[in-house]
Protein backbone atom coordinates (compact mmCIF):
# COMPACT_ATOMS: atom_id res chain seq x y z
CA UNK A 1 0.00 0.00 0.00
CA UNK A 2 1.44 3.48 -0.69
CA UNK A 3 1.69 5.31 1.64
CA UNK A 4 0.93 9.30 2.32
CA UNK A 5 3.00 12.31 2.00
CA UNK A 6 3.06 15.78 2.07
CA UNK A 7 5.49 18.55 0.64
CA UNK A 8 5.24 22.15 1.80
CA UNK A 9 6.96 24.94 1.54
CA UNK A 10 7.50 28.13 4.32
CA UNK A 11 9.94 31.38 3.33
CA UNK A 12 12.50 30.16 1.33
CA UNK A 13 13.69 29.68 -2.53
CA UNK A 14 12.00 26.80 -3.33
CA UNK A 15 15.13 24.98 -4.20
CA UNK A 16 14.97 22.05 -1.91
CA UNK A 17 12.32 20.72 -4.22
CA UNK A 18 13.76 21.41 -7.19
CA UNK A 19 17.07 19.62 -5.90
CA UNK A 20 14.06 17.04 -5.57
CA UNK A 21 12.96 17.24 -8.91
CA UNK A 22 16.30 17.06 -10.45
CA UNK A 23 16.80 13.57 -9.29
CA UNK A 24 14.89 12.70 -12.89
CA UNK A 25 14.77 9.08 -12.94
CA UNK A 26 15.96 8.50 -9.44
CA UNK A 27 12.43 9.31 -8.70
CA UNK A 28 11.05 6.17 -9.94
CA UNK A 29 12.13 3.71 -7.40
CA UNK A 30 10.08 5.63 -4.76
CA UNK A 31 6.90 7.11 -6.61
CA UNK A 32 5.15 3.75 -6.76
CA UNK A 33 5.24 3.73 -3.13
CA UNK A 34 4.42 7.22 -2.19
CA UNK A 35 0.74 8.61 -2.61
CA UNK A 36 1.56 12.49 -2.94
CA UNK A 37 -1.60 14.02 -1.17
CA UNK A 38 0.08 17.70 -1.17
CA UNK A 39 2.33 19.05 -3.15
CA UNK A 40 2.03 22.56 -4.13
CA UNK A 41 5.07 23.43 -6.00
CA UNK A 42 4.32 20.82 -8.34
CA UNK A 43 0.52 20.07 -8.42
CA UNK A 44 -2.73 21.95 -7.54
CA UNK A 45 -3.52 20.72 -4.60
CA UNK A 46 -5.79 23.04 -2.37
CA UNK A 47 -5.00 24.02 0.80
CA UNK A 48 -8.17 23.49 2.08
CA UNK A 49 -8.17 19.74 0.77
CA UNK A 50 -5.25 19.46 3.57
CA UNK A 51 -7.17 20.71 6.48
CA UNK A 52 -10.05 18.45 6.08
CA UNK A 53 -7.98 15.42 6.27
CA UNK A 54 -8.20 13.82 9.18
CA UNK A 55 -5.25 14.45 12.52
CA UNK A 56 -2.33 12.36 11.25
CA UNK A 57 -3.75 11.09 8.35
CA UNK A 58 -0.66 11.25 6.25
CA UNK A 59 2.54 9.27 7.09
CA UNK A 60 5.53 11.90 6.18
CA UNK A 61 5.65 15.70 5.85
CA UNK A 62 8.64 17.30 4.02
CA UNK A 63 8.11 21.01 5.34
CA UNK A 64 10.93 23.25 3.66
CA UNK A 65 11.58 26.81 4.74
CA UNK A 66 12.25 29.62 7.51
CA UNK A 67 9.48 30.52 9.74
CA UNK A 68 9.52 34.28 7.89
CA UNK A 69 5.83 34.98 8.01
CA UNK A 70 2.64 34.38 9.99
CA UNK A 71 1.59 32.04 7.25
CA UNK A 72 4.47 30.00 7.42
CA UNK A 73 3.72 29.39 11.15
CA UNK A 74 0.03 27.80 10.66
CA UNK A 75 1.25 26.17 8.06
CA UNK A 76 3.75 24.29 9.89
CA UNK A 77 1.59 23.61 12.56
CA UNK A 78 -0.90 22.15 10.54
CA UNK A 79 1.51 20.05 8.36
CA UNK A 80 2.40 18.79 12.16
CA UNK A 81 -1.37 18.18 13.12
CA UNK A 82 -2.07 16.05 9.61
CA UNK A 83 1.46 14.43 9.33
CA UNK A 84 3.08 11.58 11.68
CA UNK A 85 6.21 12.43 10.72
CA UNK A 86 7.87 16.26 10.11
CA UNK A 87 10.97 15.91 7.75
CA UNK A 88 12.61 19.60 8.36
CA UNK A 89 13.31 19.73 4.72
CA UNK A 90 16.66 21.81 3.76
CA UNK A 91 18.98 24.39 6.23
CA UNK A 92 15.63 27.20 6.27
CA UNK A 93 13.78 24.85 7.83
CA UNK A 94 16.88 23.59 10.05
CA UNK A 95 18.22 26.47 11.06
CA UNK A 96 16.47 29.26 9.80
CA UNK A 97 19.42 30.09 6.69
CA UNK A 98 20.53 33.06 5.34
CA UNK A 99 17.22 34.70 6.01
CA UNK A 100 18.22 34.26 9.47
CA UNK A 101 20.69 37.66 8.91
CA UNK A 102 17.78 39.40 8.95
CA UNK A 103 17.40 38.93 13.10
CA UNK A 104 20.23 41.47 12.85
CA UNK A 105 17.68 44.19 12.48
CA UNK A 106 14.22 44.96 13.97
CA UNK A 107 11.47 43.80 11.15
CA UNK A 108 9.81 47.08 10.87
CA UNK A 109 13.59 47.95 9.62
CA UNK A 110 14.10 44.70 7.48
CA UNK A 111 10.23 46.10 5.99
CA UNK A 112 11.78 49.44 5.07
CA UNK A 113 14.66 48.26 3.57
CA UNK A 114 12.87 45.71 1.16
CA UNK A 115 9.72 47.91 0.24
CA UNK A 116 10.94 51.47 0.23
CA UNK A 117 14.66 51.36 -0.12
CA UNK A 118 15.62 48.61 -2.19
CA UNK A 119 17.82 49.88 -5.39
CA UNK A 120 15.41 48.00 -8.06
CA UNK A 121 12.44 49.23 -6.92
CA UNK A 122 11.21 51.91 -9.81
CA UNK A 123 7.40 53.06 -7.92
CA UNK A 124 7.63 56.86 -7.17
CA UNK A 125 6.22 56.55 -3.88
CA UNK A 126 7.27 52.88 -2.82
CA UNK A 127 5.67 51.66 0.39
CA UNK A 128 4.64 48.37 2.05
CA UNK A 129 2.04 46.65 0.51
CA UNK A 130 -0.81 45.97 2.72
CA UNK A 131 -3.55 43.66 1.18
CA UNK A 132 -3.04 39.89 0.59
CA UNK A 133 0.33 39.79 3.14
CA UNK A 134 0.58 36.77 4.80
CA UNK A 135 1.85 39.00 8.07
CA UNK A 136 5.65 39.08 8.97
CA UNK A 137 6.83 37.35 12.18
CA UNK A 138 8.97 39.77 14.88
CA UNK A 139 12.71 37.20 14.31
CA UNK A 140 13.02 34.20 12.69
CA UNK A 141 13.09 31.13 14.29
CA UNK A 142 13.98 27.08 13.51
CA UNK A 143 11.10 25.16 13.01
CA UNK A 144 11.68 22.86 16.15
CA UNK A 145 10.59 25.96 17.67
CA UNK A 146 7.27 25.96 15.90
CA UNK A 147 6.90 22.53 15.71
CA UNK A 148 8.57 19.37 16.93
CA UNK A 149 10.43 17.89 14.02
CA UNK A 150 11.28 14.21 13.84
CA UNK A 151 14.25 14.21 11.15
CA UNK A 152 16.64 17.32 10.07
CA UNK A 153 17.60 17.15 6.70
CA UNK A 154 20.13 19.94 6.55
CA UNK A 155 21.67 21.37 2.75
CA UNK A 156 21.22 24.08 0.81
CA UNK A 157 20.15 22.36 -0.88
CA UNK A 158 19.73 18.82 0.23
CA UNK A 159 21.68 16.79 -2.60
CA UNK A 160 18.63 14.81 -4.63
CA UNK A 161 19.73 11.43 -3.55
CA UNK A 162 19.98 12.51 -0.27
CA UNK A 163 16.31 13.05 -0.03
CA UNK A 164 15.98 10.01 -2.43
CA UNK A 165 17.20 8.11 0.33
CA UNK A 166 15.10 9.44 3.39
CA UNK A 167 12.33 8.74 1.59
CA UNK A 168 13.59 5.29 0.85
CA UNK A 169 14.79 4.80 4.30
CA UNK A 170 11.21 6.21 5.34
CA UNK A 171 9.65 3.57 3.45
CA UNK A 172 12.02 0.68 4.79
CA UNK A 173 13.58 -0.01 1.41
CA UNK A 174 16.71 -1.66 2.30
CA UNK A 175 19.17 -3.54 -0.12
CA UNK A 176 18.82 -7.14 0.05
CA UNK A 177 21.90 -9.44 0.83
CA UNK A 178 23.27 -10.42 -2.48
CA UNK A 179 26.39 -12.83 -1.82
CA UNK A 180 26.74 -15.76 0.21
CA UNK A 181 29.99 -15.16 1.34
CA UNK A 182 31.33 -11.81 3.09
CA UNK A 183 34.65 -10.03 1.33
CA UNK A 184 37.21 -11.17 4.10
CA UNK A 185 36.77 -14.69 2.07
CA UNK A 186 38.78 -12.92 -0.73
CA UNK A 187 40.98 -10.26 1.27
CA UNK A 188 44.67 -10.32 1.03
CA UNK A 189 45.20 -8.99 4.40
CA UNK A 190 42.83 -11.82 6.38
CA UNK A 191 45.83 -14.24 7.15
CA UNK A 192 48.25 -11.43 7.97
CA UNK A 193 47.52 -7.60 8.56
CA UNK A 194 44.04 -7.56 9.26
CA UNK A 195 42.66 -3.95 9.37
CA UNK A 196 40.23 -4.99 12.13
CA UNK A 197 42.35 -6.73 14.29
CA UNK A 198 44.66 -3.11 14.31
CA UNK A 199 41.66 -1.64 15.18
CA UNK A 200 40.67 0.25 12.06
CA UNK A 201 36.82 0.69 11.01
CA UNK A 202 36.57 -2.46 7.84
CA UNK A 203 33.29 -3.61 6.72
CA UNK A 204 34.72 -6.68 5.04
CA UNK A 205 33.33 -9.36 7.43
CA UNK A 206 29.09 -8.73 6.82
CA UNK A 207 29.48 -7.30 2.85
CA UNK A 208 29.57 -8.92 -0.27
CA UNK A 209 32.24 -10.56 -1.66
CA UNK A 210 32.64 -10.40 -5.68
CA UNK A 211 34.27 -6.38 -6.30
CA UNK A 212 36.83 -5.99 -8.17
CA UNK A 213 38.60 -2.93 -6.55
CA UNK A 214 39.53 -4.61 -3.58
CA UNK A 215 40.41 -1.68 -1.42
CA UNK A 216 41.65 -3.53 1.32
CA UNK A 217 44.91 -4.50 -1.45
CA UNK A 218 45.71 -0.94 -1.04
CA UNK A 219 45.73 -0.86 2.91
CA UNK A 220 42.02 0.78 2.77
CA UNK A 221 39.51 -0.46 4.62
CA UNK A 222 36.40 -2.19 2.71
CA UNK A 223 33.47 0.65 3.38
CA UNK A 224 30.62 -1.68 1.96
CA UNK A 225 29.74 -1.06 -1.60
CA UNK A 226 28.76 -4.46 -2.31
CA UNK A 227 26.06 -4.15 0.01
CA UNK A 228 25.20 -6.86 2.46
CA UNK A 229 26.32 -10.73 2.23
CA UNK A 230 23.85 -13.32 3.04
CA UNK A 231 26.33 -14.70 5.65
CA UNK A 232 29.18 -12.83 7.51
CA UNK A 233 32.57 -13.82 8.39
CA UNK A 234 34.14 -14.82 12.19
CA UNK A 235 35.58 -11.15 12.19
CA UNK A 236 32.02 -9.87 12.43
CA UNK A 237 32.29 -10.03 16.15
CA UNK A 238 35.23 -8.07 16.40
CA UNK A 239 32.76 -5.08 14.44
CA UNK A 240 30.53 -5.86 16.59
CA UNK A 241 32.59 -5.13 19.44
CA UNK A 242 34.22 -2.10 17.86
CA UNK A 243 30.83 -0.79 16.62
CA UNK A 244 29.39 -1.06 20.85
CA UNK A 245 32.20 1.62 21.50
CA UNK A 246 32.59 4.33 18.49
CA UNK A 247 33.13 7.36 21.04
CA UNK A 248 36.86 7.20 20.07
CA UNK A 249 36.72 7.42 16.39
CA UNK A 250 39.92 8.69 13.99
CA UNK A 251 39.02 11.19 11.69
CA UNK A 252 40.11 8.03 9.01
CA UNK A 253 37.25 6.38 11.17
CA UNK A 254 34.60 8.74 10.53
CA UNK A 255 35.23 8.89 7.18
CA UNK A 256 35.37 5.34 6.42
CA UNK A 257 31.88 5.55 8.44
CA UNK A 258 30.55 8.18 6.68
CA UNK A 259 31.48 5.77 2.81
CA UNK A 260 29.78 3.00 4.88
CA UNK A 261 26.54 4.56 5.48
CA UNK A 262 26.32 6.01 1.91
CA UNK A 263 27.03 2.60 -0.11
CA UNK A 264 26.23 -0.55 2.52
CA UNK A 265 22.66 0.35 3.53
CA UNK A 266 22.15 2.91 0.02
CA UNK A 267 21.65 5.77 1.92
CA UNK A 268 23.70 8.83 0.82
CA UNK A 269 24.42 11.10 3.20
CA UNK A 270 22.47 9.28 5.66
CA UNK A 271 24.89 10.40 8.27
CA UNK A 272 23.68 13.97 7.06
CA UNK A 273 20.81 13.00 8.63
CA UNK A 274 19.87 14.66 12.11
CA UNK A 275 17.02 11.84 14.05
CA UNK A 276 15.42 13.61 16.91
CA UNK A 277 13.91 10.06 17.94
CA UNK A 278 13.21 6.59 16.87
CA UNK A 279 11.86 7.46 13.93
CA UNK A 280 11.50 3.44 12.51
CA UNK A 281 9.95 2.69 15.59
CA UNK A 282 7.43 5.51 14.91
CA UNK A 283 6.82 4.59 11.28
CA UNK A 284 6.44 0.89 12.05
CA UNK A 285 3.52 1.23 14.70
CA UNK A 286 2.06 2.68 11.62
CA UNK A 287 2.46 -0.90 10.03
CA UNK A 288 2.88 0.73 6.46
CA UNK A 289 6.99 0.41 6.64
CA UNK A 290 9.28 -2.61 6.94
CA UNK A 291 11.71 -2.95 9.38
CA UNK A 292 15.10 -1.58 8.01
CA UNK A 293 17.36 -4.62 6.95
CA UNK A 294 14.89 -7.48 8.27
CA UNK A 295 16.50 -10.14 5.60
CA UNK A 296 20.58 -9.71 6.84
CA UNK A 297 22.26 -12.00 9.17
CA UNK A 298 21.59 -11.39 12.77
CA UNK A 299 25.32 -10.13 13.30
CA UNK A 300 24.72 -7.37 10.46
CA UNK A 301 21.43 -6.44 11.92
CA UNK A 302 23.41 -5.81 15.38
CA UNK A 303 26.16 -4.01 13.84
CA UNK A 304 23.65 -1.96 12.04
CA UNK A 305 21.41 -1.58 15.33
CA UNK A 306 24.95 -0.40 16.85
CA UNK A 307 25.46 2.15 14.28
CA UNK A 308 21.89 3.79 14.17
CA UNK A 309 21.95 3.74 17.95
CA UNK A 310 25.29 5.70 17.61
CA UNK A 311 24.04 8.15 14.95
CA UNK A 312 20.60 9.09 16.45
CA UNK A 313 20.20 8.34 20.06
CA UNK A 314 23.32 10.14 21.31
CA UNK A 315 23.57 12.42 17.75
CA UNK A 316 27.21 11.31 18.95
CA UNK A 317 28.45 11.66 15.30
CA UNK A 318 27.30 15.34 14.44
CA UNK A 319 28.74 16.28 17.11
CA UNK A 320 32.42 14.66 16.35
CA UNK A 321 32.28 14.58 12.53
CA UNK A 322 33.08 17.67 11.05
CA UNK A 323 33.08 18.24 6.94
CA UNK A 324 36.92 18.22 7.37
CA UNK A 325 36.35 14.47 8.17
CA UNK A 326 35.25 14.17 4.61
CA UNK A 327 37.34 16.74 2.26
CA UNK A 328 40.00 14.90 0.59
CA UNK A 329 42.85 17.93 0.55
CA UNK A 330 45.50 17.74 3.13
CA UNK A 331 45.61 19.40 6.48
CA UNK A 332 49.25 20.13 7.74
CA UNK A 333 50.03 20.75 4.19
CA UNK A 334 53.26 22.62 2.43
CA UNK A 335 51.07 25.88 2.04
CA UNK A 336 50.38 27.96 4.88
CA UNK A 337 47.75 30.90 5.48
CA UNK A 338 49.96 34.07 6.13
CA UNK A 339 47.01 36.78 5.39
CA UNK A 340 42.73 35.70 5.18
CA UNK A 341 42.03 35.84 1.28
CA UNK A 342 38.70 36.48 -0.20
CA UNK A 343 37.22 33.91 -2.63
CA UNK A 344 38.49 35.84 -5.84
CA UNK A 345 41.81 36.02 -4.79
CA UNK A 346 44.03 33.98 -6.60
CA UNK A 347 43.60 30.53 -8.11
CA UNK A 348 43.58 27.65 -4.85
CA UNK A 349 45.37 24.53 -6.07
CA UNK A 350 43.66 21.03 -5.78
CA UNK A 351 45.58 19.53 -3.21
CA UNK A 352 45.87 22.01 -0.26
CA UNK A 353 43.29 22.52 2.22
CA UNK A 354 41.84 25.87 1.65
CA UNK A 355 42.28 27.42 5.02
CA UNK A 356 46.19 26.69 4.46
CA UNK A 357 45.83 28.57 1.19
CA UNK A 358 44.41 31.15 3.20
CA UNK A 359 40.85 31.21 2.18
CA UNK A 360 37.90 31.38 4.85
CA UNK A 361 36.85 27.84 4.96
CA UNK A 362 34.17 26.70 7.59
CA UNK A 363 34.42 22.86 7.71
CA UNK A 364 35.98 22.83 10.81
CA UNK A 365 33.14 24.20 12.36
CA UNK A 366 30.40 22.66 10.34
CA UNK A 367 28.74 19.26 10.54
CA UNK A 368 29.68 16.19 8.51
CA UNK A 369 27.20 15.02 5.96
CA UNK A 370 27.18 16.93 2.69
CA UNK A 371 30.32 14.27 1.45
CA UNK A 372 32.47 17.55 1.43
CA UNK A 373 30.58 19.06 -1.67
CA UNK A 374 32.17 22.44 -1.79
CA UNK A 375 35.95 21.62 -1.60
CA UNK A 376 35.41 19.52 -5.13
CA UNK A 377 35.03 22.08 -6.60
CA UNK A 378 38.01 24.24 -4.99
CA UNK A 379 35.31 26.57 -2.84
CA UNK A 380 35.94 26.80 0.74
CA UNK A 381 32.63 25.52 3.24
CA UNK A 382 30.41 28.11 3.80
CA UNK A 383 28.34 25.93 6.86
CA UNK A 384 25.55 24.97 5.31
CA UNK A 385 25.05 21.90 6.85
CA UNK A 386 24.91 23.47 10.43
CA UNK A 387 27.62 23.66 13.25
CA UNK A 388 29.08 20.98 15.57
CA UNK A 389 28.31 23.08 18.56
CA UNK A 390 25.67 25.37 19.00
CA UNK A 391 25.08 28.74 20.53
CA UNK A 392 28.12 29.70 21.08
CA UNK A 393 30.52 32.39 19.18
CA UNK A 394 31.54 31.04 16.46
CA UNK A 395 34.31 33.28 15.24
CA UNK A 396 36.08 32.87 19.08
CA UNK A 397 35.82 28.62 17.77
CA UNK A 398 36.68 28.62 14.61
CA UNK A 399 39.48 31.23 15.31
CA UNK A 400 40.79 28.82 17.79
CA UNK A 401 40.33 25.35 16.17
CA UNK A 402 42.19 27.19 12.86
CA UNK A 403 45.07 28.61 14.76
CA UNK A 404 45.55 24.98 16.67
CA UNK A 405 45.06 22.79 14.62
CA UNK A 406 45.98 23.90 11.12
CA UNK A 407 48.90 24.99 9.03
CA UNK A 408 48.49 28.67 10.11
CA UNK A 409 51.18 31.79 10.46
CA UNK A 410 48.48 34.22 12.09
CA UNK A 411 47.40 34.38 15.83
CA UNK A 412 44.00 34.43 16.51
CA UNK A 413 43.58 37.80 16.94
CA UNK A 414 45.24 38.69 13.73
CA UNK A 415 43.19 36.24 12.18
CA UNK A 416 39.81 37.14 13.32
CA UNK A 417 40.53 41.08 12.77
CA UNK A 418 41.34 39.94 9.24
CA UNK A 419 37.31 38.45 8.88
CA UNK A 420 35.17 41.56 7.77
CA UNK A 421 32.13 40.10 8.45
CA UNK A 422 32.29 37.73 11.15
CA UNK A 423 28.55 37.01 11.71
CA UNK A 424 28.13 36.25 7.84
CA UNK A 425 30.52 34.32 7.46
CA UNK A 426 30.15 32.06 10.51
CA UNK A 427 26.36 32.30 11.24
CA UNK A 428 25.63 32.62 7.59
CA UNK A 429 23.52 29.88 8.02
CA UNK A 430 22.26 29.62 11.54
CA UNK A 431 22.17 32.64 13.16
CA UNK A 432 18.46 32.26 13.89
CA UNK A 433 19.25 29.30 15.94
CA UNK A 434 21.96 31.01 18.06
CA UNK A 435 19.88 31.91 21.58
CA UNK A 436 22.97 33.90 22.33
CA UNK A 437 22.59 36.26 19.84
CA UNK A 438 18.98 36.51 20.07
S1 LIG B 1 38.15 -7.23 8.25
FE1 LIG B 1 38.80 -6.06 6.49
S2 LIG B 1 41.03 -6.19 6.47
FE2 LIG B 1 40.28 -7.80 7.83
S3 LIG B 1 40.12 -9.58 6.53
FE3 LIG B 1 38.10 -8.64 6.51
S4 LIG B 1 38.13 -7.28 4.74
FE4 LIG B 1 40.26 -7.85 5.18
S1 LIG C 1 39.23 23.39 6.30
FE1 LIG C 1 38.03 23.16 4.45
S2 LIG C 1 39.51 22.74 2.81
FE2 LIG C 1 40.54 22.39 4.78
S3 LIG C 1 40.30 20.20 5.16
FE3 LIG C 1 38.60 21.25 6.21
S4 LIG C 1 36.93 21.25 4.72
FE4 LIG C 1 38.81 20.76 3.59
S1 LIG D 1 30.94 21.98 1.98
FE1 LIG D 1 29.88 23.27 3.53
S2 LIG D 1 28.69 24.78 2.34
FE2 LIG D 1 29.33 23.14 0.91
S3 LIG D 1 27.57 21.73 0.88
FE3 LIG D 1 29.01 20.99 2.47
S4 LIG D 1 28.33 21.94 4.41
FE4 LIG D 1 27.33 23.03 2.71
Amino acid sequence: MAVKVAFMQASDCWGCHQSLLNAHLGLLPVLPALDIVYWPAVVDFKHDSLKARPDGDILVGFLEGSMRTNEDVENAKLMRAKCQLIVGFGSCACYGNVHGLANEWDIEDVIKRKYEQTESITDESPHEPKEHMPGFTGKIVPLDEVISVDIFMAGCPPKPEAIISAVQFLLGQKPQPMADLSFCNDCSLNNENCLLEKYELCFGPITSIGCTLKCTDNGEPCVGCLGPAKTVSARAEKLKTMTQNMHQLSSGDKKNLHEFLTLFLNVPLMSGFDLAGDILKQVRKTGEAQTALANVPADTGDIYANLMKFLKNNREFIKISNVCDQCDLEIGSKSQMTKVKRDYEGLPNSTDCLIEQGYLCAGPITRAGCGGLCMRVNTPCSGCFGQTAWNVDQAERFADVVTKGFNVALSKEELLAQVKDKLGFMEKFTLATNKNYR
